[in-house]
């Protein structure tokens, strides 16, 4: 998936046994985190950043990258929470403090507008060998009575919330009763509510039947945020990604028969320089076979302690790839790409060496000589730019 990272401590009831998913565990005290009248129970936990309120309080040029704990501006310190005073502003309750987040925290960027309930901590894969964003943290249902708590509670600060994204990072794993059961308490605290969206793996998908996809479609989710990373299927074993590109071009067109949205992650660089040509090829023959409406390209970017066992998955002969390699990985590609639908391209991550838009294949041809002139000319964005 859409990959982000991890987090333990709180209150949680333990979900009915059947409706526990694979992988899940719980806890024993699993409890509403909106948080009246003091600190966090736990020192992991941190008052919920919201969007809204970064909009009133001019603090919105803070949020940056995909890790939302980039947006505090100070940590809890008692019973005051950031930008809350206990006055109104713009008509809005600001008296409510806010609930509390699972530290780290992780949303797309296109989410930054959005509204954020962890409706589960973790990933319930957590395995991709790339991915560090979920690794302090053991996948958790958290309980129903908590989510409705803490959403009844933000829809006092934040009635007018239209947009609401579900962490972390593998929500879609949820049983859908439950699911449907949080989509209907977003529903009833929020009538302006327009979209709703999380990550989800294609494994998640698949086990989804296509009457279940169509509900929680109806319910108002509507896009589902998926990492495909590579279509060659060396690349994906070796990543650990735990579904065949086969399997992940039949969720994304599965999903999308729904009516489900899917934005799509393929990461440049993923197979290193000796199998950069099958991963750029299979890549785009997947994409054209299983289009999705948003695709981007991010470039591998490895945490320190996610170089060791990387590598170790690619018996220690992996050899990165520098910019004239992923250049020359996003040409193969775009060459490649001729989707029977349009795709709405993006590679401008905080982690690519070359920003690119446009729409495919209308666009191809513009991207391309982009691409190429980049190569020509060398001007990439410089390194100490780009990050996570
Ligand atoms: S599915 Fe993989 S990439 Fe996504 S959060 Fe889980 S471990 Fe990370």
């Amino acid at each position: 998936m859409t990959g982000p990272p991890s987090f333990p401590g709180l209150t949680f009831s333990m979900p009915a046994p059947n409706s526990m998913p694979r992988g899940a565990s719980s806890r024993p005290e699993d409890g509403c985190w909106a948080s009246p009248h003091g600190g966090p129970p736990s020192p992991r936990l941190r008052p919920a950043p919201m969007p809204a309120l970064m909009r009133w309080t001019g603090r919105k040029g803070s949020v940056g990258g995909t890790s939302a704990g980039g947006l505090f501006k100070k940590s809890w310190g008692g019973t005051a929470s950031p930008g809350l005073s206990g006055r109104k502003r713009g008509g809005l309750r600001r008296s409510v403090v806010p609930f509390l987040y699972d530290m780290p925290l992780f949303r797309p960027p296109s989410e930054a507008e959005s509204l954020i309930f962890q409706v589960t901590l973790g990933c319930g894969h957590n395995q991709c060998a790339f991915c560090s964003m979920y690794r302090s943290k053991t996948y958790t249902v958290r309980s129903l009575d908590a989510l409705e708590c803490e959403i009844r509670t933000a829809a006092i600060a934040w009635p007018d919330a239209h947009r609401v994204f579900l962490a972390d990072g593998d929500a879609f794993r949820l049983p859908t009763d439950h699911l449907l059961k949080i989509l209907s308490f977003l529903r009833d605290a929020f009538p302006s509510l327009a979209r709703v969206s999380c990550y989800a793996t294609p494994g998640d998908i698949l086990r989804k039947s296509e009457d279940e996809l169509a509900a929680l479609r109806a319910a108002k989710l509507s896009l589902l945020y998926v990492g495909l990373e590579s279509g060659d299927p060396e690349t994906v074993r070796r990543a650990a990604k735990g579904a065949s590109p086969e399997a992940a071009g039949r969720a994304v067109n599965r999903a999308q028969a729904a009516g489900l949205k899917v934005s799509a992650t393929i990461i440049l660089g993923l197979a290193g320089r000796v199998r950069a040509r099958e991963h750029a090829w299979a890549t785009a023959v997947m994409i054209n076979k299983a289009p999705p409406v948003y695709l981007s390209a991010l470039c591998l970017m490895l945490t320190p302690e996610r170089e060791g066992p990387f590598r170790a998955r690619f018996d220690n002969t992996f050899e990165p790839q520098d910019d004239e390699g992923l250049l020359g990985e996003l040409e193969l590609m775009l060459e490649t790409l001729n989707p029977p639908r349009p795709v709405i391209f993006r590679s401008n991550h905080a982690s690519n060496a070359l920003a690119l838009a446009g729409t495919l294949p209308r666009d191809r041809d513009r991207l391309l000589a982009e691409v190429r002139a980049a190569r020509a000319e060398g001007e990439v964005r410089p390194v100490v730019s780009r990050r996570l």
